[in-house]
């Protein structure tokens, strides 16, 4: 498997619940020869996360620090009726958008209906990768999720940070080896994050490669071993 070249799912402290700065983020992804960083702050609904307002000011977030090209967008949440979190006007800020359900503003609503609020947050053009689809506290359908992933072109991540809590979302380990080759199958774009909530975890891949490797997923899907296809996929 080719090097990963870019973490395009951290958070900074803004987030509320994480301990550096996007400096700090980007001096890591930097020692770890990362080209490219993205910072994406928890939407509303996470307690503590940034005011939308904090959206609004990105323009005058720095493009690159420690030769690390930066972009920023948001970790969105999935709400109970398929709405996204953020609304409209400050979806339009962000270079690119993350949709996932967490715990704090979402009641698992049985497997059916859990997808199809998934599949609503698709649809919407910002939206680009559905943070760790992987928790069986929330399950999913895999056939329909990674059949809507191919209607409206979003990728799936392997969150490395789930893979090293596992406690944390339940059978993430088995729901990859059942996502990843559905993914493979359907031509499906996976792309592989850190989540990181500390500088130290930016770039850490280890587990999700580990992982890939094992199920054979050819470079081709993965997004984030490729800089000029991931920055085509996510800016489009
Ligand atoms: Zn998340
Ligand atoms: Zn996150």
């Amino acid at each position: 498997m080719k090097p990963f070249v870019a973490d395009v799912h951290t958070h900074s402290l803004a987030s509320g619940h994480a301990f550096g700065t996007i400096r700090e983020l980007a001096a890591s992804a930097a020692q770890r020869g990362l080209k490219l960083l993205g910072v994406t702050e928890h939407g509303p609904g996470i307690p503590g996360t940034v005011e939308p307002i904090y959206f609004r000011n990105l323009a005058d977030a720095p493009r690159s620090l420690y030769g690390v090209e930066m972009l920023y967008g948001s970790e969105v949440n999935i709400l109970a009726d398929g709405a996204l979190s953020l609304d409209e006007r400050h979806l339009s800020c962000l270079d690119y958008g993350i949709a996932g359900i967490h715990g704090p503003c979402y009641e698992d609503a049985g497997v059916v209906k859990n997808t199809d609020n998934v599949i609503r947050c698709m649809e919407h053009s910002k939206v680009k990768l559905i943070s760790h689809p992987d928790n069986d506290y929330y399950p999913l359908d895999y056939p329909a999720l990674v059949a809507a992933a191919k209607e409206y072109n979003v990728a799936l991540e392997v969150n490395n940070s789930s893979l090293r809590k596992p406690g944390m979302r339940l059978n993430c380990l088995e729901n990859y080896r059942k996502l990843a080759p559905m993914c493979m199958e359907q031509g499906v774009w996976l792309i592989v994050n850190s989540d990181a909530h500390d500088p130290e975890a930016v770039g850490e891949f280890s587990l999700a490669r580990r992982l890939l490797a094992e199920l054979d997923i050819t470079d081709a899907l993965i997004l984030n071993t490729d800089l000029e296809k991931l920055k085509a996929f996510l800016l489009n």
